[in-house]
């Protein structure tokens, strides 16, 4: 595997060296073989675990990164890489440079009394959320392995450990320009800009403020398209906090997610989330939010003056709901497979979800009832009869494929994934999870094997996930 050394030159304490800690019986359990022949990662099927186990040692050293995060509001000053080593960057068949990381591969300097290890649980529900979100067409990390350790984590209850190869086109997040503000360290701040820029958003071609406030307009947009696209297919991330914010409008961190059944803004699982604050609904507010805190840190390369740079930079923080609430419409036009350009579509919509609320449909299988009925082929529910009267009105020949690239089929439902969890746990693989990856794969296709896969739960209001650790 060749490996570019990242993240080094940033900043003294920004990427610190430091090695996985090697497991006792590593055993490959999955292996994502399309994203490794995109990669061209040549390792031989019996070098495979040693390698992203972490057991086997790289020419170029691993590190942790430094990142602060505000954390349900509340600042911590030094979170980083606790559980987590960057072996380095990989070229996909686009030379396009992706950071390679193992996650649950041991301490490092950024613990904080943490075993820097990871259950297998969380590290499928990691690899299954992953490639689904990636087939659903949301921008996301990859993940390209796990690896069981052969040790067990001391969690309650005690389980088996696993390392999770994860491909990120960066690791750089709100929480990491927060680390280096807060110590003042306005030469790094600069050096992680751009980087950002020159990984993520090379067009920007500025010099001076205007470069940095460019940055920070083209963030601000990746994380608009970024929550439309999950409130598209009905994810929950759970755990906003401006650590799990990459600045490249990746998703990243799949914890406590959850993917909604019935429709309700409000729909919250994470079980440490008592207020709702990462709730389906409020997930543009938040996004809102951590794009603010990367302003605030990034106030030293506007200005001397603060208030200066303040002034300058509200009207870039100002215009987030503007674009969100432009994105969100098309979003809601693009369901329906309406142009959502004239008051009575938005009414129309407004109607539905209303509806939807009310009777407590399924989101995806409440839309994709709708697609096909315009090919008369499904049974839409009798308290949508005449609404749909209504909206079928005003579709035209190009709805059905506008609505079908729109609305997935199948979705990794939380039912699903505990279940592959807890056969995997039991069994020590799963059937069920080779043949739920195939599926949702490929979640727009009227294969008719997805229908195993598209019941919803009967009741889900006790469903609660937890931090992934
Ligand atoms: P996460 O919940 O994975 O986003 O983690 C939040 C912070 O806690 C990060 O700084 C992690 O590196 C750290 N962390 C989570 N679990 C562990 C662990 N088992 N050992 C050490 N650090 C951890
Ligand atoms: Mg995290």
């Amino acid at each position: 595997m060749k490996l570019v050394p990242r993240y080094t030159g940033i900043a003294e304490n920004f990427a610190i060296e430091d090695f996985p800690a090697s497991v006792a019986s590593p055993q490959l359990l999955l292996w994502n073989e399309g994203l490794a022949k995109q990669f061209s990662i040549n390792v031989a099927a019996d070098l495979r675990a040693s390698t992203f186990s972490g057991n086997e040692q790289q020419a170029t050293p691993a590190v942790a990164l430094g990142y602060s995060g505000h954390q349900f509001g509340h600042f911590s000053p030094r979170l980083g890489d606790g559980r987590a080593h960057l072996l380095g960057a990989i070229s996909d068949d686009e030379n396009q440079l992706w950071d390679i990381q193992l996650k649950g591969s041991g301490a490092t300097p950024y613990s904080r009394g943490g075993d820097g290890r990871c259950a297998l649980g969380p590290a499928i529900r990691e690899y299954v959320m992953s490639e689904a979100m990636h087939a659903l067409g949301v921008k996301t990390t990859r993940c390209l392995a796990v690896v069981g350790s052969g040790e067990t984590v001391y969690r309650n209850p005690p389980q088996a450990g696993a390392i999770v190869t994860r491909l990120a086109t960066s690791h750089i997040r709100v929480g990491s320009f927060q680390y280096l503000a807060t110590q003042g360290d306005i030469e790094g701040l600069k050096n992680l800009t751009n980087l950002a820029i020159e990984r993520h958003y090379p067009e920007i071609t500025d010099t001076g403020p205007q470069r940095y406030l460019a940055f920070l307009g083209a963030v601000i947009k990746s994380q608009v398209e970024l929550v439309v696209s999950w409130m598209r297919v009905g994810f929950i991330h759970g755990v906003m906090n401006t650590d799990n914010t990459l600045v490249s409008g990746e998703t990243i961190d799949y914890g406590p997610c959850a993917m909604m059944n019935s429709f309700d803004f409000d729909t919250v699982f994470s079980s440490i989330d008592k207020q709702g604050r990462y709730a389906f609904g409020n997930q543009p507010n938040i996004a809102n939010w951590n794009c603010a805190r990367l302003a605030e840190s990034l106030i030293p390369l506007i200005s001397d003056d603060d208030e200066q740079a303040v002034s300058l930079m509200t009207p870039y923080i100002n215009s987030f709901a503007e674009q969100f609430n432009a994105e969100f419409t098309a979003m809601w036009g693009k369901k329906l497979g309406l142009s959502a350009k004239n008051a009575s579509e938005s009414e129309l919509i407004a109607e539905l979800l209303t509806l939807l609320k009310d009777n407590q449909l399924d989101y995806t299988n409440t839309f994709d009832a709708l697609t096909e009925s315009l090919k008369g082929e499904a049974v839409v529910p009798e308290s949508l009869i005449e609404w749909r009267a209504k909206w079928i009105n005003l579709t035209d020949n190009n709805s059905y494929e506008v609505m079908r690239a729109a609305n997935p089929r199948v979705i990794p439902r939380n039912h699903m994934i505990e279940k592959i969890i807890s056969e995997y746990n039991t069994a020590g693989s799963s059937e069920l999870l080779k043949r739920f990856m195939k599926i949702v794969g490929n979640p727009y296709s009227d294969d008719e094997k997805l229908s195993e896969f598209q019941a919803a739960p009967i009741d889900d209001n006790d469903y609660q996930t937890f931090c992934g650790t």
